[in-house]
């Protein structure tokens, strides 16, 4: 009986959608014993594998069919939107903006009752005094979410920044230590140098601007202890230096001057010897000071 009434479903559907919105008709469902659903094609544009269902049921032997409900509903290959998902899950970070508002749930895990309010006016007094005045505070679960996420985030031990740090917060004066069960591992950079200054950073993560670093500050080619600078060479001629010199000068006062005297050419040597101490102090200067000519003194 529930299944014949096709002609009274398909009246109820067009009445509902217009008489060229209903198309062939596709199946009929059984409710249960006193009701049935009969499912028919929409033919409204963008609604591909809709169809529009008709409930029809009856109250038993010797009653009429009535129609009990029409609503338009997505078939197997119906092309339907994606699952919704509430606001407050979809919510991330970065996703508040100056001026909204993102209020937490009551019963959200990450917070728990900061202290059971008591009727006593003067321990409520005292508990706002010694700090427990905040409705709610950070559950164990809240504890562990934000210790997770610090940890892997950008000021954790993995990232890139700590894996090349010469050495970690942990042993850095701008470490500032956090109160709470959370200090155990994570503190404040305050160090206005470096990208972590004012966030939570793990005490393994690390960066260059250590309080301790140390830079060699040298010369990027390594120089020798002593440098001589032998441009500048004061060159003193020693008596040593003038008896070798002089057989040189004899030859060329004998060339200059033909002596013939032993004990002129000496005295012309020793006036020649002189004149040549220039010469050889020429030839001396440029050498290395490691090998100077015998008898100068450098
Ligand atoms: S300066 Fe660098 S090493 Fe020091 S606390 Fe800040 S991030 Fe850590």
């Amino acid at each position: 009986m529930l299944a014949a009434a096709v002609d009274l479903a398909r009246a109820a559907a067009q009445l509902e959608a217009g008489a060229d919105r209903v198309g062939a008709h596709v199946a009929v469902q059984a409710e249960d014993e006193a009701a049935a659903t009969h499912l028919f094609e929409a033919g409204h544009p963008g609604y591909q594998g809709w169809n529009w269902a008709v409930t029809v049921a009856f109250a038993g032997p010797g009653t009429q069919v009535t129609v009990s409900e029409v609503v338009l509903l997505p078939g197997a290959d119906a092309l339907v939107g994606p699952e919704w998902v509430p606001w407050n899950e979809r919510v991330r970070a970065g996703d508040l903006g100056v001026g909204d508002l993102m209020p937490t749930s009551p019963d959200d895990l990450r917070l728990v009752p900061g202290y059971l309010e008591s009727d006593d006016p003067a321990i409520e007094a005292v508990a706002n005094e010694i700090g427990l005045g905040r409705v709610r505070v950070l559950s164990r679960e809240g504890r562990l979410d934000a210790a997770d996420r610090w940890h892997g985030g950008d000021f954790g031990p993995r990232s890139e920044m700590a894996r090349s740090a010469p050495a970690t917060c942990g042993t850095c004066g701008f470490y500032t230590q956090i109160a709470g069960s959370l200090g155990a591992a994570f503190g404040i950079c305050a160090n206005e140098l470096t990208p972590a200054d004012g966030h939570v950073v793990h005490v393994d993560y690390g960066c260059g601007a250590h309080s301790e670093v140390e830079v060699d500050a040298g010369p990027a080619v390594p120089v020798a202890d002593l440098v001589y600078d032998d441009a500048l060479l004061d060159v003193e001629v020693t008596p040593q230096t003038r008896r070798e010199a002089v057989p040189q000068a004899a030859t060329s006062a004998e060339d200059a001057a033909s002596s013939e005297d032993a004990a002129s050419s000496e005295a012309a040597g020793q006036e020649s010897a002189e004149a040549v101490a220039p010469e050889l102090s020429e030839a001396v200067a440029p050498e290395s000071t490691e090998e100077a000519a015998p008898g100068v003194e450098l």
